[in-house]
């Protein structure tokens, strides 16, 4: 990893009106939406919902300081973490079910562009954070952008992080290019099979190593600051299923041989059967050691140079419960926003 301090691209592109122009283009986009690879054609700006039962405002579920995410993410002091409400997948283990999935609890989260950049202020003023982490955002890539405008303004000045399932539009992810600096981007399956049934995203693998793929043309490989944060850089997540699910192999293959064994992966073992997952059997238990180790394996025989492994067995202290009103996660993984 290069060790460097880098201003993030959105204050120039602020400055030459450029950023304005992407939050334009992509509101438009809105009247029809084809902001992620859905392309539900409906109005947004109406009212009318498509598959993420998301419309024209940003909804935001909970706002907090994460040090639960990789080293170069939450550094000392935290990533300033924004999780965005709804999705457009329908993981059935997904861990963040209920912010993602039952979307009429959310509606209240609704909040205008300002105030959301008033919360990003608040994360890097109050909670003095590394980064601002913007969680599930594939759907709400236009309300992002208006609400960065807003924040250049009133003096944001950290690097954004897109902490996204990859099941994005290339056209969205285009308008991004300069704005986002640091892209965390699961590479969930191998076999659109596993998309469709258990993610209801039967397309998932052609999008998401297309995403991947323009992601790193954008930010390239990791760049840390001398304290060993992010600063710019793709850094690939791949989430361990139970049986050979995710397709290791393939994916992290896929990886080596069409983007770069330079690239920066994190390899996750937290997976629990979260959701609806304790009652599908392929899915209802934790992964093994010996499904753990072969990953690992892969790691050495493929190549792999930058990265990190979570340690075997780590699932519970990741767990969020966004009951608990602005903390989601327990003392060890995170504090209050
Ligand atoms: S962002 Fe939502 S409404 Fe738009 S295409 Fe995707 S799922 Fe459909």
């Amino acid at each position: 990893m290069v060790r460097v301090a880098v201003e993030p691209g959105y204050i120039a592109l602020y400055r030459s009106g450029e950023l304005e122009r992407r939050a334009e283009a992509l509101e438009a986009r809105l009247r029809s939406c084809d902001i992620c690879p859905r392309q539900c054609g409906v109005n947004r700006l109406n009212g009318e919902l498509g598959f993420c039962r998301s419309a024209h405002l940003p909804i935001v579920a909970a706002v907090c300081a994460h040090h639960g995410e990789e080293p170069a993410i939450s550094g000392t002091m935290g990533s300033g973490t924004v999780f965005f409400a709804n999705c457009n997948m329908r993981c059935v283990y997904c861990q963040n079910h209920q912010i993602s999935q039952e979307y009429k609890n959310q509606k209240a989260g609704e909040v205008d562009p300002h105030a959301l950049a008033g919360r990003m202020l608040y994360l890097q003023g109050e909670l003095g954070c590394h980064n601002i982490n913007f969680v599930s955002p594939s759907h709400f890539v236009p309300q992002m952008v208006r609400a960065v405008l807003e924040a250049v303004p009133l003096g944001l000045h950290l690097p954004l992080v897109y902490n996204t399932s990859s099941y994005d539009s290339l056209d969205s992810l285009r308008e991004l290019g300069g704005i986002i600096s640091v892209y965390l981007a699961d590479l969930r399956y191998a076999d659109n099979r596993y998309g469709k049934k258990f993610s209801e995203a039967s397309d998932y693998v052609a999008h998401a190593r297309a995403a991947i793929r323009e992601m790193y043309r954008q930010v390239g490989d990791l760049v840390v600051d001398d304290e060993g944060i992010a600063r710019k850089g793709l850094i690939v997540r791949h989430l361990i299923l139970p049986n050979r699910l995710a397709g290791s192999r393939d994916s992290l293959g896929w990886l080596v041989r069409e983007l770069s064994p330079t690239v920066t992966v994190s390899i996750m073992s937290q997976y629990y059967p979260a959701h609806r997952a304790p009652q599908i059997p392929l899915l209802a238990r934790r992964i093994t050691g010996k499904e753990y180790s072969e990953v690992i394996e892969l790691l050495d025989e493929l190549g792999i140079e930058n990265g990190w492994m979570q340690e075997a067995g780590a699932s519970e202290s990741y767990l969020p419960d966004f009951t608990r009103k602005g903390h989601p996660f327990d003392s060890v993984v995170g504090k209050s926003g």
